[in-house]
C-alpha cells in the first residue's frame, strides 16, 4: 500500500504557521481553484465522490451531511468543531498548531460549497494558545483577500469568527456547541430537528470537525476520485491518529486508512514501551470499547473495527501494557464522564454518579461480589436511555472491560486494595470510604 501524507505533509516546514509560509507551499491554491473549477453544487458532488467521512467521531459521510441543507433557506451557517475534548484525542490541536491556514482554507472552501457567509470556528476553552493563533491567522488571511467581501474576485463573501468555548466536554456534541455559540449554557438539544434544518440561530447549519475540513483543499486540487483511491472502499483518505499510553513514541501519526493497527503501534509509535506485552487498547478515544492484542491486525477501517465491537471514533489510540489494571482505567474514565455530564437527563446525571461511586469502591477492594451485578444494572439503565451519546459512552468502556477481564473485576471484590496495582496502598490513593 502506498504511503500517503496529506494533512501533515508540510509539517515542520519553516513559517508554515504564517500565511506567507503556507502560500509558499501551495497554500490557498485550493480556494482559488474551487472558485475557478466548481459551482457550489459541483463541489458538493466532489466531496460525495471522495467518500470523506467525518473525523470527529461519528464518521458520517460529509457530502451527504452537506446535502441535507434545505435549498433556498438563507442565511445558513458553518461551525467548525474544534472542541476536541475526547480523552486521549489531540490531533485537532496538532493540526491547528502546525498548519492553521490549512484549516482556515478548508473552512472557506466548505463555506463556498454551502453558500455560507458566516463561518465559526468553535474552539475549546483549554486551547487558549491555539485560539490566539487562529485569530492571528484569520486576520492575516483577511488581509490577503481570502476572507471578507468578494473573496479573490469571486463575488463570494464570507467572514470567519473564532469563538472560544468554556471547557465543557459536552460542547463537542453539535447541538450543545450551537447552544454555547448562541450564548446559552452548552447542553444538547432534542433532535429532530437536526442542525441541517434548524441549527445556529434557528437556521440551517453544518457542523464539521477540524480534520474533516482540513482535507478539503486536497480534494479540490486532486479531485474526489483521487481521494477515493486512498484507503478502503468505505474509509477513504488518511487519518491523523493520536497514539498514546504505554508506547515508546506517543504522538500524532498520519496513515492511510486500511493499514493494520499493528503497523501504527509497532512502526510509527515504536511498539509497547520497556519491552512489555500489550494487554489491551482503546481504538477511538476514551468513549470506545476495549480491544485486545488479537485485534491488532484489524485494518484502520471504521466498519471493520465496528464489527469487532468497538469504534475508531475520534482517532485516538490508547495502548495499555500488561501492568495496567482495567478496573483502575475504567474508574478513571467513568470519573471523567461523571464530571462532564451536563446534568440535563436523569439516567446520565444519576447513573454516572452511581457508576463512579461503585468503581471507586471496586478499585479500593471494598465492593461485595454481588455489586458487580449492580454495575451491569446501572450501565443497562444508561446505555440507549440517555438524552445524548455521552450517557451511552460512559458505559461502553467499563462494560467491555468487565466482559473481557471479568476475573480481574471479581478479584477486586473484598481484596482490600487493587490486586493488580498494589494492595491496600491503592485504597488510600483512590479515596475509598
Ligand atoms: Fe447531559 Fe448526559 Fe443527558 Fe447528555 S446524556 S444530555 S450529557 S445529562
Amino acid at each position: 500500500m502506498a504511503e500517503y501524507k496529506l494533512l501533515t505533509q508540510h509539517i515542520g516546514a519553516d513559517g508554515l504557521q504564517t500565511r506567507a509560509g503556507y502560500e509558499r507551499l501551495g497554500g490557498y491554491q485550493g480556494l482559488r481553484e474551487v472558485f475557478r473549477r466548481f459551482t457550489p453544487e459541483q463541489f458538493i458532488e466532489q466531496v460525495k465522490l471522495s467518500g470523506l467521512r467525518g473525523r470527529g467521531g461519528a464518521g458520517f459521510p460529509t457530502g451527504t451531511k452537506w446535502s441535507f441543507l434545505p435549498k433556498d433557506v438563507f442565511p445558513r451557517y458553518l461551525c467548525c468543531n474544534a472542541d476536541e475534548s475526547e480523552p486521549a484525542c489531540f490531533k485537532d490541536r496538532y493540526l491547528i498548531d502546525e498548519n492553521p491556514h490549512q484549516l482556515i482554507e478548508g473552512v472557506l472552501i466548505a463555506a463556498y460549497a454551502l453558500q455560507v457567509h458566516h463561518a465559526f470556528i468553535y474552539i475549546r476553552g483549554e486551547y487558549h494558545d491555539q485560539r490566539l493563533l487562529l485569530e492571528r491567522c484569520v486576520e492575516e488571511a483577511g488581509g490577503a483577500g481570502y476572507i471578507g467581501r468578494n473573496i479573490l474576485g469571486s463575488g463570494f463573501d464570507c467572514e470567519v469568527i473564532v469563538h472560544g468555548g468554556a471547557g465543557a466536554y459536552i460542547c463537542g456534541e453539535e447541538t450543545a456547541l450551537i447552544d454555547s455559540l448562541e450564548g446559552y449554557r452548552g447542553q444538547p438539544r432534542l433532535k429532530p430537528p437536526f442542525p441541517a434544518l434548524k441549527g445556529l440561530y434557528g437556521k440551517p447549519t453544518v457542523v464539521n470537525n477540524v480534520e474533516t475540513l482540513s482535507n478539503l483543499p486536497h480534494i479540490v486540487l486532486r479531485g474526489g476520485d483521487w481521494f477515493k483511491g486512498i484507503g478502503t472502499e468505505r474509509s477513504t483518505g488518511t487519518r491523523v491518529w493520536c497514539v498514546s499510553g504505554h508506547i515508546e513514541r506517543p504522538g500524532c501519526y498520519e496513515m492511510e486508512n486500511g493499514r493494520p493497527i499493528r503497523e501504527l503501534l509497532e512502526e510509527e509509535a515504536g511498539g509497547v514501551w520497556q519491552g512489555r506485552r500489550l494487554k489491551a487498547f482503546q481504538p477511538g478515544g476514551g468513549s470506545m470499547q476495549v480491544l485486545l492484542p488479537e485485534h491488532l491486525d484489524l485494518p484502520l477501517d471504521m466498519d471493520a473495527v465496528m464489527k469487532a465491537g468497538s469504534s475508531l471514533g475520534a482517532g485516538a489510540m490508547m495502548f495499555m501494557d500488561e501492568t495496567t489494571c482495567m478496573v483502575n482505567v475504567s474508574m478513571r474514565l467513568v470519573d471523567f464522564y461523571h464530571h462532564e455530564s451536563c446534568g440535563k437527563c436523569v439516567p446520565c446525571r444519576e447513573g454516572t454518579y452511581f457508576e463512579s461511586d461503585l468503581m471507586h469502591r471496586l478499585e479500593a477492594g471494598t465492593c461485595k461480589p454481588e455489586e458487580l451485578a449492580t454495575l451491569s444494572d446501572i450501565c443497562d439503565n444508561m446505555n440507549g436511555k440517555c438524552f445524548c451519546p455521552l450517557g451511552d459512552t460512559a458505559t461502553w468502556f467499563v462494560m467491555s472491560a468487565y466482559q473481557a477481564f471479568r476475573e480481574e473485576f471479581e478479584a477486586h471484590c473484598g481484596a482490600g486494595g487493587c490486586p493488580v496495582r498494589g494492595g491496600a496502598r491503592t485504597a488510600a490513593l483512590v479515596g475509598a470510604s
